[in-house]
């Protein structure tokens, strides 16, 4: 089977949660940042991001951190110095990844990943990834009508090339599974909440470890 495999980015391959949210606190830190204002106007974010269609981006968020306490932190400096931090990201992506990735031809694999442009960019490139797949796709928008642009490029009227699409966010999956496409769903769990709805996820996985090279 000729398919092409759409990879999340954020807590999919990389461990966005963890370890790394800490030290990218550290550099807000440095600015006199506290975790409590951090993490409150990092909340701001992912509330409003889904009616003002802004995404998360450090600019943005230092700005507004600079908004609400009137902290007035240098912006150049402190971006510049989250260019930096930005640039070796190698140890949080999951150890699980490299296993998955070497199951299967990089021509199939393509990171698919919703956020801002620059931001995800910087994370992909720090995490040194982008050398298993053929190319990486960033979206402010739908990402299914990203995998049907893409196929249509790239797969033409070919019936035998499946899409599949993997990620820890399943609320994807319902514009995937309407897609005339009959895009595959697979749901990364990674210990977090199950999709309840077992028409629009094809197959759990706990690790990417479970998805081997015939995908069943
Ligand atoms: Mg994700």
């Amino acid at each position: 089977m000729n398919m092409k495999i759409f990879v999340d980015f954020d807590n999919t391959i990389f461990d966005t949660r963890h370890q790394f949210l800490d030290d990218f606190f550290g550099v807000f830190d440095k600015y006199g940042v506290s975790r409590e204002i951090f993490d409150s106007t990092l909340s701001y974010f992912s509330k409003t991001s889904l009616q003002t269609g802004e995404c998360y981006s450090p600019e943005s968020h230092i700005r507004e951190i600079n908004k609400v306490t009137k902290q007035n932190i240098d912006e150049r400096q402190f971006l510049q110095e989250m260019e930096i931090f930005l640039e070796d990201l190698e140890k949080y992506v999951f150890e699980d990844f490299y296993e998955f990735a070497n199951n299967f031809d990089k021509k199939n694999l393509i990171i698919l990943s919703y956020g801002d442009s620059d931001f995800q960019s910087q994370k992909i490139s720090g995490s040194g990834v982008k050398q298993f797949f053929e190319d990486a796709i960033i979206t402010q928008g739908d990402k299914t009508k990203e995998i049907e642009k893409y196929m249509q490029k790239y797969c033409g009227r070919d019936s035998a090339c499946v899409p599949v699409i993997i990620d820890d966010k399943f609320g994807y999956f319902e514009s995937a599974k309407n897609s005339q496409l009959n895009i595959k769903t697979i749901h990364n769990v990674r210990g977090g909440e199950l999709c309840d709805d077992s028409k629009n996820c094809d197959k759990h996985v706990k690790t990417l470890r479970e998805i081997k090279k015939s995908l069943s």
